[in-house]
């Protein structure tokens, strides 16, 4: 017991960035418990990275294996390839046990107290926690709250879980719809494009943005959209959004300009995916009694070092990670966050460096970048003095990739003319996932191209694709 404390750190929410809080303050030393509400794991676990990673996986075969043209290529005849919808949302489901049971074990084996209930500030180093056999309240030192995200729904579309629904129950994959409206082009609204289309779905993808796939850097976004959405026979409606979504059989959708609010037409489809991005789940904390406030869009606020702030002061002993702060809502970005916490918990003063954090869309091909698009660092150059260059290369020169049949893609580095800095890549095609962990350990040590350049990559690897725009990068 620590100081009289019962517990050195508390940590509400047992998502990923509990989890990973939970890990490193238990090899600190650090006397711990994790308060979960609901599912262990939370969304990355139950609802989010791993179900739609196993669903992409099973899905991604079947395209395989259907791309007859492709597999003739390789000197390849298939006969008819068949699917079984539920055994592949089995695969899902079966995975979401598994990793569930890992985490929760690997929890329970360092010894970290699981503590089931509704987790709430009773002030400075107190936690009320609502059980099933009432209400406790525990101190601790410190309290890390994690309390992450849900899908945010706008207003107008009314979700029932089983025509209209969203990520939560589109990754049990219970029935597969001949037509499905897919609203929003984001990582996530791209992911189950690739789901549906790969296993026979019509879809319709509404964006309300004047542009596809908006976060992403231009280049590859329009790259991606050639080979994802057009080449797919996707119909997409752009700068559209869907202002009224009614459930039912079929799901009726009514559709108007996003900048005039002018109607513009109805469509009827048999499904809709509500892929409109996430909220924190921020409600209900108990935080007005250490007098912190939410900020605009209901995020916890923090620093750096994941200290929760009020009105821009440090709350001792306070702080939040993972989705609900709002800096970058991934499932690694949620256990580094974590890790950070701990790290100054223990009076060792370390910031996330979110620069250097990857970021991936999972689809077939894969995206994947981590820095700066080349517009930010436009932007920032302008307003710091620096010239910004970009150098790029292409999966159609690459042996592995052509060796392969998946010469789709684009790897694309952005960096500072004048130091060779790099502030940014962003790749498109095959295991892109994958490949940029290496350009994020170069901007994690504010690598220049002039040095990445004469690094030594295996051949024939997919590797030499970043190689070969970094080496483009010093002869321009
Ligand atoms: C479909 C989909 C796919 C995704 N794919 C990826 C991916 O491939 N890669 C990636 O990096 N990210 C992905 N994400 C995002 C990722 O899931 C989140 O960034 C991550 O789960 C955030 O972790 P967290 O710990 O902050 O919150 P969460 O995982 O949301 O966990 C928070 C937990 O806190 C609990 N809780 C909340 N309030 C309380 C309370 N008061 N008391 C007790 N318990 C409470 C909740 O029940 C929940 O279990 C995906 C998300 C979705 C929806």
């Amino acid at each position: 017991m620590s100081d009289g404390f019962d517990y050195d750190l508390v940590i509400v929410g047992a998502g990923v960035g509990g989890h990973g809080a939970a890990l490193h303050a238990v090899s600190c030393g650090l006397k711990t418990a994790i308060i979960e509400a609901a599912d262990m794991g939370g969304t990355c676990v139950n609802r989010g990275c791993i179900p739609s990673k196993a669903l992409l996986a099973a899905s991604g075969r079947v395209r395989e294996l259907r791309d007859a043209h492709h597999l003739k290529s390789l000197g390849i005849q298939l006969g008819s390839v068949a699917f079984d919808r539920e055994a592949i949302a089995d695969h899902a489901n079966n995975l979401v046990a598994k990793i569930q049971g890992d985490l929760t074990n690997s929890l329970k084996r360092l010894g970290v107290d699981i503590i089931r209930g509704w987790g709430k500030i009773a002030g400075i180093q107190k936690v009320s926690v609502t059980t099933d056999s009432g209400e406790k309240t525990i101190t601790a030192k410190d309290i890390i709250l994690s309390p992450g995200s849900i899908p945010f729904v706008p207003p107008g579309i009314e979700v029932d879980g089983k025509t209209v629904f969203t990520s939560d129950q589109g990754v049990k994959l219970e029935w597969l719809p001949d037509w499905v409206a897919i609203v929003g082009s984001g990582y996530i609204g791209l992911e189950f494009s690739d789901v549906y289309s790969a296993l026979g779905s019509e879809i319709t993808m509404i964006e309300a943005l004047d542009q596809l796939m908006p976060g992403f850097d231009r280049d590859i976004a329009k790259l991606a959209e050639r080979v994802l959405i057009t080449g797919r026979d996707i119909e997409t409606y752009v700068g559209i959004y869907a202002k009224r979504v009614i459930p039912g059989s079929p799901v009726v959708i009514e559709l108007a300009d996003f900048k005039t609010k002018q109607d513009v037409g109805v469509i009827e489809v048999d499904a809709c995916l509500v892929a409109t991005g996430r909220i924190p789940a921020t409600q209900n904390l108990g935080l007005e009694s250490v007098g912190v406030e939410l900020d605009r869009r209901n995020f916890i606020p923090v620093n750096d070092s994941m200290a929760v702030l009020s009105a821009g002061e440090v709350v001792p002993h306070l702080w939040a990670i993972g989705d609900a702060n709002g800096k970058m809502m991934l499932a690694h970005a949620a256990s580094a966050q974590g890790i950070i916490a701990v790290e100054n918990i223990r009076g060792q003063h370390k910031e996330v460096d979110y620069h250097s954090i990857p970021a991936a869309a999972f689809t077939h091909p894969e995206i994947s970048y981590v820095g700066m698009t080349e517009a930010a660092a436009k932007e920032k150059g302008s307003a710091l003095g620096f010239a910004v260059a970009v150098a790029k290369s292409y999966f159609k020169g690459n042996s592995k990739a052509l060796a392969e049949g998946e010469a789709d893609g684009m790897a694309k580095v952005v960096y500072r003319k004048d130091t060779g800095e790099v502030l940014g890549v962003h790749i498109f095609g095959i295991h892109a996932s994958d490949l940029i962990h290496e350009a994020s350990a170069a901007i994690a040590n504010r690598q220049s191209v002039h040095s990445l350049a004469h690094l030594v990559h295996a051949h024939p690897t997919l590797s030499e694709v970043l190689d070969e725009a970094y080496k483009r990068a010093i002869a321009s």
